[in-house]
């Protein structure tokens, strides 16, 4: 149960009432709110608190502060230079996985901008399945990403993989990607939760929908509102891509969360061939961004090569996106 108490009302009682009933008082979207498991149903009415509250309700589950239940209307997330979440425009996200050494990294910012993308996206730290693959440049990286910003004037978003490093990425990161592997990590979810910067969190591969929306809330109650949620394919019984995009939990969430959705066909069909007709797909259901592994030389790649899409398909696949943007009255930018 979730318990919405009147703006008059004092921290002091809010804070005694949420010890009684063992819950957690959060802030959030101009209100103070306590959460009661519902491990612990008690009876409102016994608790006299008619004038004290504004409402009571339940959410879809134990996600409300992602839940439209509670802000029934978009989170916006206004980065500056036209890029908006969450209203009526579709953000395209490109780059390489992982920046991989100056001259390429360069090669794909001065290409990419060209064609008016706003965001690059470039990982540093690289968790890797394998231990011999190469794990991304790490702090080294920090530099050329802040080259990067400076001198072509693109966003940066880039991924985290551990606490430690937090401060570092965040001082150059326009938005903090948590990965995949990282939805269950919860000093990276509470930590990024302190900062403001937008977040991007992506679904476990193994993980639910609810299980995500779970995660998003773990960020949202420590005080971060600016979450994007990153829909990037989940395992299966099906081998024949590397993971399954789940294109319902993409309107499932659209449907019950207030947050941004951003749709990565990239890692979720892990083949270069399948990629732009997932992208086009999830542009026709009018996600609020789309995130595209674009390399300079696929086949020189150093991290996901065979996913990567060289400069010729993805200039033509921006243009199908335009398109199909426009057929669903949104704007790609
Ligand atoms: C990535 O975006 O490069 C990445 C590693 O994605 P994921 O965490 O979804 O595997
Ligand atoms: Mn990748």
């Amino acid at each position: 149960m979730i318990i919405e108490f009147r703006p008059e009302i004092s921290d002091s009682f809010i804070n005694d009432f949420a010890d009684e009933v063992r819950g957690h008082v959060r802030r959030f979207n101009g209100g103070r709110f306590v959460i009661v498991s519902d491990y612990y149903n008690f009876d409102i009415g016994s608790k006299a608190l008619n004038d004290k509250i504004i409402r009571t309700f339940k959410s879809v589950d134990d996600w409300p502060l992602s839940s439209r239940a509670l802000k029934p209307e978009n989170t916006v997330i206004d980065l500056g230079d036209g890029i908006i979440f969450g209203r009526d425009r579709t953000v395209l996200i490109a780059g390489p996985c992982a920046a991989e050494n100056e001259e390429r990294l360069f090669e794909s910012a001065e290409y990419l901008k060209s064609l008016g993308i706003k965001i690059l996206r470039a990982g540093l730290f690289k968790p890797r399945s394998s231990a011999y693959s190469f794990q991304g440049l790490g702090r080294d990286g920090l530099k050329l990403l802040e080259a990067v910003k400076r001198d072509f004037a693109l966003k940066i978003i880039t991924e985290i993989y551990d606490s430690a490093h937090l401060d570092d990425i965040a001082a150059v990161a326009d938005i903090i990607q948590i990965g995949s592997k990282a939805m269950f990590n919860h000093e990276i979810l509470r930590r990024c939760g302190r900062l403001k910067k937008p977040v991007l969190l992506k679904r476990n591969f193994s993980a639910t929908a609810d299980e995500w929306l779970e995660s998003a809330d773990t960020i949202l109650s420590e005080g971060n509102p600016n979450v994007i949620l990153c829909e990037r394919g989940i395992r299966t019984y099906e081998k024949s891509s590397r993971f399954t995009l789940d294109l319902n939990s993409a309107i499932y969430v659209k449907h019950h969360s207030h947050l941004p959705l951003l749709i990565d066909p990239s890692h979720a069909y892990g083949e270069s061939y399948g990629i732009p007709e997932l992208a086009l797909s999830a542009a026709a259901l009018s996600v609020d961004a789309i995130m595209l592994e674009v390399h300079p030389c696929p086949e020189e790649a150093l991290c996901d090569r065979r996913q990567a899409l060289s400069h010729d398909v993805f200039i033509k696949l921006k243009n199908d996106l335009a398109d199909i943007c426009r057929i669903v009255g949104r704007t790609l930018v």
